[in-house]
């Protein structure tokens, strides 16, 4: 890929690691929600994408499909907490069994949100499977039952996480080195 300044950004897990990784994630959850019907996977807009794409194609049960929109108010790299529902779910998930699929629980105030907006559905279970997880900076307490990688206080981009809104289609996760942006337009 041309378009964005290789020296800038660190491979911190290439498209081989994170494959393997998923298809072990994909296994763990086919063993674990195995004669429980159908599983409703709810992929968290828009960073969890690519992870629920992957994710979906190892697990070996029924599965649905929906999306829920989430964008936190404040400064683009910092969640404010405040989180606003930008596009919500297409089908109530009542006596349903959940898994939410999201890309990265950082202070897990967006988690903690959408956990107590969920339970307002009265889903039979809610389980959360992230890719990435940063408990340093953990500032809510949130149950995460599938984690991908735990990594570092440092700002990835790639693989569905974007620096201001780009880099979403890189197939690598990656961390910006330096404060030169890894993309200029
Ligand atoms: P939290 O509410 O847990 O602090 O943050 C969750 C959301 O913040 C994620 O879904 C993601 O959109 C964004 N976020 C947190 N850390 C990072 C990061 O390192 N890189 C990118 N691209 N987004 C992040």
């Amino acid at each position: 890929m041309q378009f964005y300044d290789h020296d800038q950004i660190d491979v911190l897990f290439d498209a081989e690691t994170l494959q393997k990784r998923i298809a072990e994630l994909g296994k763990q959850i086919t063993e674990d929600f195995q004669g429980q019907g159908e599983l409703v996977v709810i992929g968290v807009l828009k960073g969890s994408f690519l992870f629920l794409a992957d994710l979906i194609r190892q697990i070996d049960l029924p599965v649905s499909v929906d999306f829920l929109g989430l964008s936190s108010y404040g400064r683009s790299f910092e969640t404010s907490g405040v989180v606003r529902v930008t596009q919500d779910l297409s089908q109530p998930i009542k006596g349903k069994a959940v898994l939410v699929v999201e890309d990265i629980v950082d202070t897990g105030l967006t988690m903690s949100y959408l956990l107590s907006n969920l339970a307002t559905r009265l889903p039979k279970s809610v389980h959360v499977a992230t890719l990435l997880h940063k408990p340093s900076r953990c500032q809510v307490e949130v149950p995460l039952d599938y984690i991908g990688f735990t990594i570092p206080d440092k700002f990835v981009i790639g693989y569905g996480l974007d620096y201001k809104n780009l880099l979403r289609n890189l197939p690598f996760i990656g961390v910006n080195r330096g404060d030169t942006p890894p993309i200029t337009l």
